[in-house]
């Protein structure tokens, strides 16, 4: 039975990178279909959810520049969870958002806090809502919101809604984000413009060497599309370095502007990330990361007041 099952909620959500990312076609209603092979990391937004007196959703961030109003996805997942669920918001829902994963990076921050307040109303309200169903009603928030709410290694197709679980890739990633972003609706109509001539990543490359634990396919594999279209030259400035270090691969993520490069072990991403640290190259991001399992999680939850 729904009702109210506590009064605050904490959610942990993992940034995304993609591995690898093609543009395959469109659906005859505006959306790019996109083919190629995403990972979750251990870089966290936690959401706190709260009911209290009152009405309507109110959102703080720890990180200026976040929109605090109806346009964060956050506050656009939880009025689709009222519209999708029939649950009611008879009251006002405070959001706090503490934001590690970093912003215009292809990192899927918007989209992981959508997916942390599907999951975190879901308990509050206690609708029982499955994981197919809240990601149906992300979809419409976002193409990444799916992958958010599923996490850990996925083969994304269509818009984002189709996804096969794969083994996680073995080694450690150097995750850098040069100075800036770009803008993901200008990257889409530049890559129509130059479609016919792009070298077209290998998704069963990556598909067929995540399934078989090959770490050097992996990094063989890992490419994006949009690196030939929207990149700046500080993104293909990362690449080389990394390269140089010994990354079994690296490439951008999203429509930019962070670079992921896979490394075989720890001490090799380490001598990587001491190099980035000299300041090779203006950085507003730069961390050494792991792949994780799971998707947006429950915390913890304070029971209801008596
Ligand atoms: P993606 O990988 O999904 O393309 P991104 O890394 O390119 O995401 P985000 O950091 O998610 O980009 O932010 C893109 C824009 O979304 C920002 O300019 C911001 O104004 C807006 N936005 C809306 N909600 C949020 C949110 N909860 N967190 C961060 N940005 C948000």
């Amino acid at each position: 039975m729904a009702g109210i099952t506590a009064r605050k909620v904490t959610v942990q959500v993992p940034a995304k990178l993609n591995l690898c990312l093609d543009v395959v076609g469109e659906d005859g209603k505006g959306y790019h279909l996109l083919d190629g092979g995403m990972l979750a990391v251990d870089l966290y937004d936690t959401l706190t959810l709260c009911l209290e007196e009152g009405e309507g959703i109110e959102i703080d961030c720890n990180r200026p520049g976040v929109p605090l109003d109806e346009s964060n996805l956050a506050a656009r997942a939880a009025r689709a969870f009222f519209q999708g669920s029939g649950a009611e918001l008879s009251q006002k829902l405070r959001i706090h958002i503490k934001k590690q994963i970093p912003a215009q990076a292809g990192m899927a921050g918007g989209s992981a806090d959508a997916a942390a307040v599907l999951v975190g109303l879901n308990h509050l309200r206690g609708m029982g809502l499955t994981l197919p169903r809240l990601m149906e009603l992300g979809l419409g928030i976002g193409s990444d919101v799916p992958f958010c709410l599923l996490g850990g290694c996925a083969r994304a197709q269509g818009r984002g809604e189709r996804l096969e679980t794969l083994p996680l890739p073995q080694g450690v990633l150097v995750i850098a984000k040069p100075v800036g972003g770009t803008d993901t609706r200008g990257a889409f109509a530049l890559y129509d413009r130059r479609r016919e001539q792009l070298r077209r990543p290998d998704v069963e490359a990556m598909v067929s060497a995540l399934r078989q634990q090959d770490g050097a396919g992996v990094g063989r594999a890992m490419a994006n599309v949009f690196e030939q279209v929207c990149a700046p030259d500080a993104v293909h400035a990362l690449v080389k370095v990394m390269g140089e270090q010994g990354a079994l691969g690296a490439s951008m993520t999203g429509t930019g502007t962070a670079v992921a490069s896979l490394f075989p072990d720890e001490s090799a991403a380490q001598r990587c990330l001491q190099l980035l640290k000299q300041k090779v190259l203006p950085l507003e991001y730069l961390g050494l990361h792991r792949p994780v399992e799971g998707g947006a999680t429950m915390l913890e939850a304070a029971p209801p007041s008596p």
